[in-house]
């Protein structure tokens, strides 16, 4: 009560969510609706068709008006989710209480919506949850949140201006109900209603907001950015899982480097990703983080793909050296002290947010194929050439040569060898064994439960 009526004197009314929309034809705006795909052009006719309102809406609209190939569409409508159904043979209801329509064609999928009321809380937005009515907890974060409304309600409970605009393929028109446009084309991050409200009402837009500023090269709005560093320990709050999913989101955006810098600058990378703030507040190992964001920023944008695998072990490698260090020092031999440092620095880590062990295996053979590289001599420079994740492997040594955890000279070695011609790969091998080294490799194999490769221990 008292703080609406302060907002009210300060004029930071959630704006009504029954004004009206400034439509803007072709001329003012300049998409055209071949743009689109054609699939999400099938799909907004469709519904037309059937007597309903049909709107391409969110990211695709925005990134259009700015000049930028939209990453998907999304589709908005009045029709709900069985009517939607009905309309499309092919389509499938997704979610179960807040459910979304995925309708098909060909290997496309579109994401087909009912308008909403209101925000979406933490779960709504993974668009899966079990109850429709609205529980708001003390602290104004919104748990659930399912109902149908207007398309008024639907662009007030979106998060930023610029991502409530509305494209209507027919006519060509963008619907700006809270002048989305002006903010893209000024580009400016705002947030619809009251800033502090709506982080409060849902913690995770304070990611969006860094995540988004970064991507679209857009400052975050004063009034915007005000509340964030004081409501960043509200994080804590969210499911392990979508806090994992949204920094993943914004680590393998391909703007990585800039997003960090971002959430830094916003005082969110405290508790956000634990292995984040380790390396953000040790600058030893900061040379590294900048080289793996660069690495994979580039990757992004030539193409390449990208995994969650490669990051996060790039996330955890300076934990697992430390593990590692400690199982050596206290006298384990190095297969065990390996493995073993391997799985407590994932365990430790999954206790602090819960990341999926499905990438636990891709993790460690990276980490693995590390104590391999320096190894020159004989065959093994050919076995390593020919392990499945080889590729992997090599670029994380890229990346550790950039930031000065492994030689240089070493990376520049295997990228001669992958590209050399038999007569010189057998010229470039290192022959590395003394009579000596051999006879201490040939005691420690024994001791190797494994008897594998004989690694040489790197620790940065
Ligand atoms: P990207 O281009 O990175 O996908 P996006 O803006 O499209 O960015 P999505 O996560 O795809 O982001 O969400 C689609 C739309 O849904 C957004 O544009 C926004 O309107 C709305 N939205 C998503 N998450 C939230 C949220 N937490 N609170 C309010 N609105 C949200
Ligand atoms: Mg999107």
């Amino acid at each position: 009560m008292i703080r609406r009526l302060i907002n009210k004197i300060l004029g930071r009314q959630a704006p009504s969510p029954h004004a009206a929309p400034r439509v803007l034809p072709l001329e003012e705006h300049g998409i055209r609706r071949e743009q689109l795909s054609s699939c999400v052009l099938r799909v907004t006719r469709g519904l037309r068709e059937a007597g309903f309102d049909a709107f391409v809406v969110g990211g695709a609209v925005r990134d259009l008006l700015l000049g930028r190939p939209p990453k998907d569409f999304d589709v908005a409508t009045n029709a709900t989710p069985e009517e939607i159904r009905r309309v499309f043979r092919r389509s499938r209801v997704i979610g179960r209480r807040f459910q979304i329509v995925h309708v098909y064609c060909g290997p496309d999928v579109i994401e087909v919506t009912t308008f909403r009321a209101s925000t979406p809380g933490p779960e709504a937005a993974d668009g899966d949850e079990g109850d429709a009515t609205r529980t708001i907890a003390d602290d104004g974060m919104i748990l659930r949140d399912n109902v149908f409304g207007s398309q008024a309600e639907d662009a007030a409970r979106r998060d930023f201006t610029a991502n409530a605009l509305y494209y209507q393929p027919d006519r060509q028109e963008i619907w700006d109900w809270h002048g989305g446009v002006a903010d893209a084309r000024a580009r400016v991050l705002r947030m619809i209603g009251n800033p502090a409200q709506r982080f409060r009402e849902d913690p995770v837009r304070m990611l969006r907001a860094a995540r988004l500023a970064a991507k679209l090269d857009f400052h975050i709005a004063p009034t915007t950015r005000g509340p964030i560093a004081e409501l960043a320990p509200m994080l804590a709050r969210i499911p392990s899982a979508r806090l994992f999913d949204e920094m993943m989101k914004l680590l393998l955006s391909g703007h990585a480097e800039r997003g960090v810098r971002q959430l830094r600058a916003e005082g969110l990378h405290h508790g956000v990703l634990p292995m984040l703030d380790a390396i953000l507040d040790d600058p030893t190992r900061q040379p590294f983080l900048h080289a793996a964001l660069h690495d994979t920023d580039e990757r992004v944008r030539q193409g390449h793909s990208t995994s969650p695998a490669f990051t996060l072990a790039c996330l955890l490698w300076f934990d697992y050296q430390a593990e590692l260090a400690t199982n050596l020092a206290a006298g384990m031999h190095e297969q065990p002290a390996r493995s073993g440092a391997m799985d407590t620095t994932l365990e430790r880590q999954r206790k602090a947010l819960a990341f999926p062990r499905r990438f636990d295996g891709q993790i460690k053979e990276i980490w693995a194929l590390q104590s391999r590289f320096p190894q020159r001599g004989g065959g093994r420079p050919y076995r390593l050439l020919g392990h499945p994740r080889f590729r992997a492997g090599y670029d994380f040594l890229r990346i550790r040569a950039q930031g000065g955890d492994a030689e240089q000279e070493l990376a520049d070695w295997w990228t001669r060898f992958q590209d050399a011609g038999e007569a010189e790969r057998a010229g470039m091998l290192i022959a590395p064994v003394t009579g000596e080294t051999r006879r201490k490799r040939r005691r420690r194999t024994r001791h190797r439960p494994e008897g594998g490769e004989t690694a040489e221990v790197t620790l940065g």
